[in-house]
């Protein structure tokens, strides 16, 4: 028997579950499972990726001042409040690390981000998971589960899977009722496809206690590069970039981010893509009979009868050569999460779907 242990909350990680992009047996396979862009980036980030590429040989500057600026001028903010991170995912990870360890809690709700649990057991915290009313978060149930263990409140906004949005006015309740010593994170990696939502930026402006993350992933089209960012006090920017790695985005990353940023046209296109392909399938999807939230984000979450209802479907898009995603692990067997793709992409969905319920 080894003697070497790891540290307390490893073996509590179960393994992420990322969405599979290979279907054997099809060669024109259509991915509506990780909700990516269907345009991909702009042509303007393509273009900075190649000039970038012929100074690999140099280490990337530290500051990340070129994207800084371009995010803050995007989004009207302080660029010194903003610190870029290996997609959110990293920027969740500091603030975490930054703020709790062992005998801490971490708040979120039961359908939050998948990684939340993976990352509280990462800095040795607990994961205290509450039930949300009728999928969406409940800023009641989140401050009766507070205690003096509590860190942080993690909250995704809009919901994923859910594609749910929690108002405004009901984020400011929360920020406000938590204990001033508990952070409160608003999660906005779907923010830019939530008409009117300005995912969190004006409590973050204002708030002693909240962060906002966002990721250049989704709507800028740039997954595959890892790019994303945060927006807090002052005071826990320079805390979180204490513990951030110096040289966490290569040159690439940031020459993409900052031309993608910069291409206000793209973020508009993208976004009104997005609005009518998802209006299109949202339509479709409750025709035949299933039921669907309005969704503020760049997917929706068609909920089945059952799990073996959904386990069905799931085979009949996965015979129609399209991957989309069972989100069991989210609090919903009967789930699947569909991205929301381009006109035809929608078609073939439309399609599928129909066939299934009309023939399946
Ligand atoms: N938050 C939510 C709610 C997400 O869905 C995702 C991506 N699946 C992330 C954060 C992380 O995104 P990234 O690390 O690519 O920025």
């Amino acid at each position: 028997m080894t003697k070497i242990k790891p540290q307390p909350g490893i073996m509590e990680i179960a393994l992420y579950q990322g969405g599979a992009s290979q279907l054997p047996g099809h060669n024109d396979v259509l991915k509506l499972s990780s909700n990516e862009n269907p345009l991909g980036p702009p042509s303007s980030a393509m273009k900075a990726v190649a000039e970038a590429a012929a100074q690999l040989h140099r280490y990337p500057p530290t500051d990340h001042a070129e994207l800084r600026a371009a995010i803050a001028d995007l989004w009207s903010l302080d660029p010194e409040r903003i610190l870029c991170g290996v997609g959110s995912d990293e920027v969740l990870q500091i603030v975490i690390q930054a703020y709790a360890g062992v005998g801490d809690e971490i708040i979120f709700t039961e359908h939050g981000f998948s990684m939340y649990p993976i990352l509280t057991h990462m800095a040795g915290a607990t994961p205290v998971c509450v039930p949300e009313k009728n999928r969406v978060v409940d800023v009641d149930t989140v401050l009766a589960a507070v205690t003096d263990k509590t860190r942080l409140v993690l909250i995704t906004n809009p919901g994923n899977p859910t594609g749910t949005v929690l108002p405004e006015g009901e984020l400011e309740r929360l920020a406000d009722a938590l204990p001033a010593d508990v952070i409160l994170v608003i999660d906005g990696a779907y923010t830019e496809y939530a008409e009117g939502f300005d995912g969190g930026a004006a409590l973050a402006e204002t708030r002693p206690n909240v962060l906002m993350t966002r990721t250049f992933s989704k709507v800028y089209g740039l997954g595959g590069l890892r790019i994303g960012w945060g927006y807090g006090p002052q005071e826990m920017i320079d805390v979180m970039r204490r513990i951030r790695q110096p040289f966490n985005l290569s040159g690439v990353q940031l020459a993409a981010a900052e031309a993608a940023a910069k291409d206000r046209d793209w973020l508009r296109t993208c976004v009104d893509l997005n609005a009518e392909q998802r209006s299109r399938l949202t339509d479709a999807v409750r025709q035949l009979g299933l039921a669907c939230d309005d969704s503020s984000a760049n997917f929706v979450l068609v909920r089945c009868a059952d799990a073996a209802e959904a386990d069905a479907a799931d085979q009949a898009f996965k015979a129609a050569g399209i991957l989309i995603r069972r989100v069991p692990g989210y609090g919903f067997p009967e789930g699947l999460r569909i991205t929301v793709g381009d006109a035809r992409q929608t078609d073939r969905v439309i399609a599928a779907l129909t066939n299934w319920r009309t023939t399946g």
